[in-house]
């Protein structure tokens, strides 16, 4: 057997897939052939499996280094329950752990290891290393040895001089999901990786919907959002934690079912958030950025950011948590002007007390600007998302304009807008003079929140009267009507709308208006279809129910045991026999020995009754 026929093999056997991905055959083959990797792939590719195959088919030991014990421990996990002996090594285990994980280790009781990269120049780990038989060294999220990147971490600087010490030099494969062109530089440079194979899976996410939305409010902009998106399911990314509490609030109050997440919470309410979005009992997370790095929930329909983040790197791959099922889904941004003047202030101050010497700070912070300076043109300007975002990672999109972004889809019209105005002002004349423009704006467009109820202003026969508009668009008529004296607004601190010298004209409606303004909900080019086979839903919902028990009593994430694919996948084959069952994606030897029979006495009681 060659070597990519056990790779094959190990494929289909140990993580129960059928066929490789874009991307991943070719770098395992490398992988195999001896060759130096260096590979760059979006979030949710599969680069662990890139790495993970040829580490069984080689033997001896293969090492990854990994940023965050939070992924190794979900890494480890997903291994073991594949029955692939697997460990990792940080600062999380108590020194008698850690040196028990190390003996063993001395043992050749793990194929993968998982290590920290402060561990790598330790006596101990050294000790072990240097006379242990190493076949590979990864490096995952490889962009943490950059300085150009988002997240350097001093610690990835660890790893050349650890490969120098060791007697023979491994294989070295580093891979990562956001990598511009000098990012990619300094990886190839600072792992001292030799002549390797590179390789770069396209960064287009086809049935990803990009969108800005720039209006006034960031809440009446969420919450028009998510009306847009009833019964969808998303996560909504928020710049702090204050901001997460007190959006996550907002939106209970209009009667939306949102949890929400953040590092500051207790352990037990944050898992307890997790698993109501995950397991669909709450549609909404509202969360910082510590949440999606491990999370495999594959119908995530929308990611909406409240705030601006510092750059693109981090804003697709935080949007690119939406649609990993391949399923159509929306990222869209809340832009405002304050978002720059916050990063700014943060990137400023985040130096302070990081050890970096004046010089390397001086760089990091400047080039930390000069990305927030991407994100913000990204946020403001015109043109194809796209483009933009593809452009930044170097990429150059098969066409100009994708016709699946705000970017392309919304213009400015001139259009006639006489029918509209008299709406405006008789609603004005309803209000009796005593709102400003925004509440105003908000009960022409129908939106039913605190304040307007409180107010009964949503028994107006004003209200809603022009839904389809759009908020900013009623806004931004409101401007023009002030102008043309159809309205007035009041001096002071709270300026009132009232009726203008002209609001007569306006409501009788012999004189046209016309005004330029955004289209809206006009697409002018059509959106792409997926057509996938249709799950059984009462099977997928008792399949799941088996999931979650299976995790409770093991404590580990549902996704550890079978991802969300997986389920629907035995949900759309209804497997009967064992060997059917390992027909379904993602069920290999190790998770049919484990689970198997379990999930077919489900199906078999469900066909059953059917
Ligand atoms: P990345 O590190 O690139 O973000 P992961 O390695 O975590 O991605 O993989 C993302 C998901 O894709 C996982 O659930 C994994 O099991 C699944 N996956 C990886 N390779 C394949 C494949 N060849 N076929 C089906 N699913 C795959
Ligand atoms: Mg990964």
């Amino acid at each position: 057997m060659t070597a990519m026929q056990a790779a094959r093999k190990t494929l289909s056997e140990v993580f129960g897939y059928d066929s490789f991905r874009p991307g991943q055959e070719s770098v395992v083959a490398a992988i195999l052939q001896g060759r130096d990797v260096m590979a760059v792939m979006p979030t949710g590719a599969g680069k662990s499996l890139c790495y993970q195959i040829p580490a069984l088919v080689l033997g001896g030991i293969t090492l990854v280094v990994s940023p965050l014990i939070s992924l190794m421990r979900d890494q480890v996990s997903s291994l073991l329950q594949n029955g692939v002996r697997a460990a990792y090594l940080n600062s999380s285990l108590t020194s008698r752990q850690y040196s028990l994980a190390l003996d063993n280790a001395r043992r050749g009781v793990y194929r993968i290891i998982y290590v920290a990269p402060e561990r790598l120049l330790t006596d101990s780990f050294l000790d072990f290393a240097v006379n242990a038989p190493i076949a590979q060294v990864v490096v995952d999220e490889a962009h943490c040895v950059s300085q150009w990147g988002q997240d350097f971490r001093p610690g990835y600087l660890n790893i050349a001089p650890f490969i120098e010490r060791l007697p023979r030099r491994p294989r070295v494969s580093a891979f990562t999901a956001t990598a511009t062109q000098s990012v990619r530089g300094d990886i190839m440079r600072l792992l001292a990786l030799e002549n390797p194979y590179a390789v770069t899976t396209g960064f287009d996410r086809p049935n990803l919907y990009l969108e800005v939305r720039r209006e006034g409010s960031r809440d009446a902009a969420l919450l028009r959002f998510l009306g847009e998106h009833r019964g969808q399911s998303g996560i909504v990314y928020c710049g702090t934690r204050k901001g997460v509490e007190e959006v996550a609030e907002m939106l209970v109050s209009h009667g939306i079912d949102a949890v929400g997440y953040h590092a500051g919470m207790g352990d037990e309410e944050r898992q307890t958030a997790q698993e109501d979005f995950v397991s669909d009992r709450a549609p909404v997370i509202v969360a910082t950025n510590a949440f999606g790095m491990g999370i495999d929930k594959s119908n995530v329909s929308f990611v909406v950011h409240y705030n601006m983040p510092k750059d693109l790197e981090s804003y697709y791959q935080e949007a690119g948590r939406a649609g990993r099922d391949g399923e159509d889904a929306v990222c869209c941004l809340l832009y405002q002007p304050a978002d720059v003047h916050l990063n700014t202030f943060l990137i400023e101050h985040a130096q302070e007390n990081s050890q970096l010497d004046e010089q390397t700070q001086r760089i990091v912070t400047d080039r930390a600007k000069e990305r927030l300076r991407q994100m913000t043109y990204y946020a403001t300007g015109r043109g194809c998302l796209r483009a933009k975002i593809l452009h930044y990672f170097g990429e150059e999109p098969e066409r100009p304009r994708c016709g699946n972004c705000s970017g392309c889809l919304t213009g400015a019209q001139e259009r006639d807008v006489t029918r509209e105005a008299g709406r405006i002002v008789s609603g004005v004349m309803a209000l009796g003079g005593r709102y400003g423009k925004a509440l105003t704006a908000r009960v022409l467009a129908g939106v039913k929140d605190a304040r307007i109820k409180e107010k009964q202003l949503d028994k107006l026969s004003a209200f809603g009267s022009l839904r389809e508009e759009g908020e900013e668009n009623i806004r931004a008529m409101i401007d023009e009507l002030i102008v043309d004296e159809v309205l007035d607004m009041t001096d002071g601190q709270y300026p009132l709308l009232r009726p203008g010298p002209r609001a007569k004209e306006a409501l009788l409606g012999d004189e046209p208006i016309r005004m330029t303004l955004e289209l809206r909900g006009q697409k002018t080019a059509s959106r792409r279809v997926t057509m996938k086979p249709q799950a059984d839903k009462g099977l997928l919902s008792r399949l799941t129910k088996l999931r979650r028990g299976i995790a409770e009593e093991q404590h580990v994430p549902p996704f550890i045991i079978f991802t969300n694919a997986t389920l629907r996948d035995m949900a759309v084959k209804r497997p009967r026999t064992r060997r059917e069952m390992m027909r379904v994606d993602g069920v290999g030897e190790g998770k049919m020995d484990r689970y198997g029979d379990m999930f077919l006495r489900v199906i078999a009681d469900y066909l059953e009754e059917e």
